[in-house]
């Protein structure tokens, strides 16, 4: 299955926490075909807070929807996520943005994930490696839903 997943991170060596998860994917067995680049992001929701670092990933696993879920939290705890609050600053956050074009709706996973048509932060570097796939529930493609996002909070190419 094609998969497409969103890593967010505003702690500690947020560029580590990438690299980081991305390896631990590897690890667990999903192969990565293409990652955007890493983006700079102003905090959505809770602003009083350090800016985000924001990247895809596009992968191809074996694994079903709940066993990404699982994967991806697992993943989580080992780049060492802890709880804060809802919105709040993450060692690394991962969603599941998109799960080849199925439609789940579960008490724990909804796909494609909820945010993906609301915020910059996702669909500006998912639009760069995905700008043709169409969304499976709302029949746009990500560059329409990028060009009709309301989202002003300001996404940035991180200058290394
Ligand atoms: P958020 O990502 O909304 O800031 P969390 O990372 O704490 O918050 O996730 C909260 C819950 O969202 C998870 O426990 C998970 O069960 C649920 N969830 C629902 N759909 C998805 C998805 N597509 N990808 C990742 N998590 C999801
Ligand atoms: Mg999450």
């Amino acid at each position: 299955m094609i998969v497409f997943l969103a890593l967010g991170t505003n702690l500690g060596d947020r560029l580590a926490n990438l690299r980081l998860a991305c390896d631990f994917f590897e690890k667990a067995g999903l192969v990565t075909v293409d990652k955007s680049s890493v983006y700079e992001t102003e905090p959505f929701g809770v602003t009083d807070q350090p800016w985000f670092l924001n990247q895809v990933i596009k992968g191809e696993c074996a694994f079903s929807a709940d066993e990404l879920l699982s994967v991806s939290q697992k993943i989580e705890r080992e780049v060492g996520r802890y709880e804060t609050y809802k919105w709040g600053p993450r060692v690394i956050d991962i969603d599941i943005l998109l799960f080849g074009d199925e439609i789940l709706e579960s008490e724990k996973l909804t796909i494609p994930h909820v945010g993906l048509a609301d915020r910059n932060f996702v669909l500006i570097p998912l639009s760069e490696i995905a700008s043709d796939f169409i969304h499976p529930l709302l029949k746009k493609s990500v560059k329409e839903l990028l060009n009709e996002c309301e989202d002003d909070t300001i996404v940035r190419p991180l200058l290394t």
